[in-house]
């Protein structure tokens, strides 16, 4: 019998809540408590210091080393006040985390003893030894000079005993070696560009600002059925696990009661949120039994960005003291949802405008839908990138993978907007753009219901690029990505499109055009060229595949092939003519999607080689010679008629065993021999295709046999928790 196995289900079940008790303030009392926000700036700064810093934070001026030195010490001050012994510079490598050196705030004071410093050029500047973060050959081992320096625009904030400094990490020789980099550059490009379209509508603006809400969604499990599944605590995924005869069905999980145990951990982790100043706001069940959600309330881009990672990395610690194991990867069970991280995005004016929402004049109105429909040139043209923008090895499971949406990108609009998008192709404007508001809903019969007011924009769930009312909804980033790699390529293409729209308009000017015909001109024919990445059907079909090929989408499937997109001829001027990543940065960050993309199947292809052949294999040969065991004492007590009618059945279970076993044997070896050979190949390129054609390749057939023998072996000596084990928290 399985012992481990049993264990830990008994473990997990008898496990209570933890009682987390209720904050004794309201939140809005301690939101931000360990942030070094405004009002700690205020109190800790010298007057001259804080208005320099919040130049700097509003307008980017440069800050001059004496003020960098005050910030230092104000920041030092609070810092200790609130119990921090040490700092770190926290930044953002291609690893897809956080990284974080500590260092204390300790120096020598000359007298044998030590005091507290924490000096302007400390808080500016670091040289953290780089050599292991993956570079893309930007840096050799062997000058592995990287630098990290802060980023003034996200605040510091303290987590245990650590402040901790945004920052941005750099190469020696000024490439980026991090998210944050290109994403700072894509907010400054699209701020520049929509800044410039904004003034023929309303002079007064002079910032445009990206905005971000993420949703996040997760896996919960329980940490000992976790630690009972090799490949959950290697890969984050179940390489194997037949589907629990119940699992997300009868549709009762979503938005249904949470748990006891989950509840606490979700009070816990708001909490820990918000102290940290992450305005998280809504929680719910997922669709998946065992998932769910989490949103805070939207921020500025790069702020927003950086409560996102810092988010993830609470999840993961709140998660372990409630003893549970966040699974933030992207499916990590077949047959049920997959996690992602809708990555809800809007451009909005220091005036206040959302530029992305409907206004109440037809003046208004042509401004959004000129940001409108430039958002939807910039995704047509640039569909293959964002793609790209998205793909990872265990993305590619939700988008493109077997039982999941289509790898393609399509934008909805909804019916209302389409219509107005309809009338502007084919009446060049000539209609006022008026939209009906919110509309009221009368409850026929239930007089004692509140009027309704039912909003204008309709849903779509099996799109991956929504227009949701105010904002573009980008429902195909990953769980378990940095949002800044789709953010940064939306941004740019954005930007990219708001420039040629300028030099687009201003031509038609020239000839003498009044603006307002000139833009409607513009949009009709813009809207008329990216027809093909406008769909608002169901995007999980099949029909659609096929129809987005007719239209000429980009259609590719394999990951590491996505990734050419960001070395593509047009691709690379656009990121050059933004100043977002050169051209030496793109294919320092493709090796890096391939080399990180080859490692991940590496890995999965290890722990599924040895589960088959050290878990899988020895439990069912054992059932099998159990069987055979019995076979054989039929045979010596019966003979003839009888012996058979009593071996028919274990007879045929004994060849099914053997039949699968032999095909896991099999495709197992094929398997190796596989890794053995794109190993070989040297080009990161062309080792991940072939890790993605003959590795990855062979997951699902060797997973079949061993689903198969899951449903065979006796459940008393299979080792892994199952499917239904692992899905349902009491
Ligand atoms: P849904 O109904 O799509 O599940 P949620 O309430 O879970 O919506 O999350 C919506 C997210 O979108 C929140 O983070 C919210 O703050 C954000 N959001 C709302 N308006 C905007 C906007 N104009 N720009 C960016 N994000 C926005
Ligand atoms: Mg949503």
């Amino acid at each position: 019998m399985s012992m481990l196995r049993f264990k830990m289900v008994e473990e997990a079940i008898q496990r209570k809540a933890l009682e987390v008790p209720a904050p004794k303030e309201r939140p809005s009392e301690f939101f931000g408590k360990y942030v070094f926000d405004d009002e700690k700036m205020r109190k800790y700064l010298p007057n001259q210091t804080y208005q320099a810093l919040r130049h700097t934070m509003l307008d980017g001026t440069p800050l001059q080393r004496s003020v960098a030195d005050s910030i230092a010490a104000g920041m030092k001050q609070w810092a200790m006040d609130m119990g921090a012994t040490h700092y770190t510079h926290w930044f953002q490598p291609l690893t897809g985390g956080t990284a974080e050196k500590h260092d204390a705030f300790v120096e020598k004071d000359g007298r044998g003893g030590v005091l507290e410093e924490f000096s302007g050029k400390l808080l500016i500047q670091q040289e953290p030894d780089a050599s292991s973060f993956p570079s893309g050959g930007i840096r050799n081992t062997f000058e592995a000079r990287g630098y990290s320096a802060w980023d003034p625009t996200s605040p510091a904030f303290i987590v245990d005993t650590t402040l901790c400094i945004p920052t941005i990490f750099i190469a020696y020789t000024g490439e980026a070696l991090d998210y944050k980099v290109p994403l700072l550059r894509s907010l400054e490009a699209v701020d520049r560009a929509a800044t410039e379209v904004c003034r023929y509508f309303d002079p007064k603006v002079s910032r445009v600002f990206s905005y971000l809400g993420w949703e996040q969604e997760y896996f919960l499990v329980d940490e000992s059925l976790w630690a009972a599944r090799p490949d959950l605590m290697l890969t984050g995924r179940t390489l194997m696990g037949h589907e629990s005869a119940k699992n997300q069905q009868l549709e009762d999980h979503y938005f249904g009661a949470i748990p006891t145990r989950v509840m606490a951990f979700m009070k816990d982790l708001e909490y820990e949120c918000w102290k940290l100043g992450i305005p998280v706001k809504t929680r719910h069940n997922e669709v998946a039994p065992n998932q769910f959600e989490l949103a805070p309330i939207f921020e500025e881009t790069n702020l927003a960005n950086d409560h996102n990672l810092l988010l993830m990395s609470i999840l993961k610690k709140v998660s372990r003291r409630h003893s549970f194991r966040v699974l933030l990867h992207e499916k990590p069970f077949k047959g049920i949802n997959g996690s992602g991280k809708h990555n809800n995005w809007s451009l909005g004016t220091d005036t206040g405008v959302n530029l992305l929402s409907p206004g109440k004049t037809p003046k208004d109105n042509l401004q959004f839908v000129t940001f409108l429909v430039n958002v939807m040139m910039a995704v047509y043209k640039r569909n293959g990138l964002l793609k790209a923008s998205i793909s990872s090895a265990t993305n590619a499971h939700r988008l493109g993978a077997n039982e999941a949406p289509p790898a393609i990108i399509s934008v909805f609009l909804g019916s209302q907007i389409s219509a107005v998008l309809e009338k502007i192709e084919h009446s060049g404007g000539n209609d006022p753009l008026i939209f009906d508001d919110k509309c009221g809903l009368k409850m026929e019969g239930l007089t004692h219901i509140p009027e309704l007011l039912i909003d204008n924009t309709d849903r779509n769930r099996t799109s991956p690029f929504a227009f949701t009312g105010n904002r573009f909804e980008f429902r195909a980033v990953g769980s378990s990505e940095n949002c800044a790699g789709a953010m940064t390529v939306l941004n740019t293409a954005v930007a990219d499109q708001l420039r040629d729209f300028k030099a687009d308009l201003e031509a038609r000017l020239a000839e003498g055009a009044e603006l307002e015909t000139a833009v409607f001109g513009l949009l009709g024919e813009y809207i008329r060229t990216c027809k093909a990445i406008h769909f608002d059907g169901n995007g999980y079909t099949d029909q659609w595949k096929e129809e987005a090929r007719r239209r000429g989408l980009d259609c590719v499937n394999s990951v590491p092939e996505i990734f050419d997109q960001y070395l593509e001829a047009s691709n690379v001027k656009m990121f050059a003519r933004m100043g977002v990543l050169n051209e030496k940065e793109l294919h320092a960050r493709a090796e890096v999607k391939w080399e990180t993309y080859t490692k991940k199947i590496q890995i999965e292809a290890r722990v599924l080689g040895d589960l088959a052949l050290n878990h899988v294999l020895p439990v069912a040969s054992r059932y099998e010679s159990l069987l055979l065991d019995k076979l054989f004492k039929i045979k010596s007590l019966f003979s003839g008629e009888v012996n058979e009618r009593l071996s028919a059945q274990d007879m045929a279970l004994v060849e099914k065993l053997s039949e699968h076993m032999s095909e896991i044997r099999t495709l197992t070896s094929r398997l190796v021999e596989a890794r053995k050979q794109a190993n070989r190949i040297a080009e990161e390129r062309s080792k991940a295709i072939a890790y993605h054609d003959t590795v990855a390749a062979l997951f699902e057939p060797i997973r079949y046999h061993i689903d198969k023998l899951e449903m065979i072996v006796d459940n008393e000596m299979w080792p892994l928790p199952k499917y239904r084990e692992l899905l349902f928290i009491r």
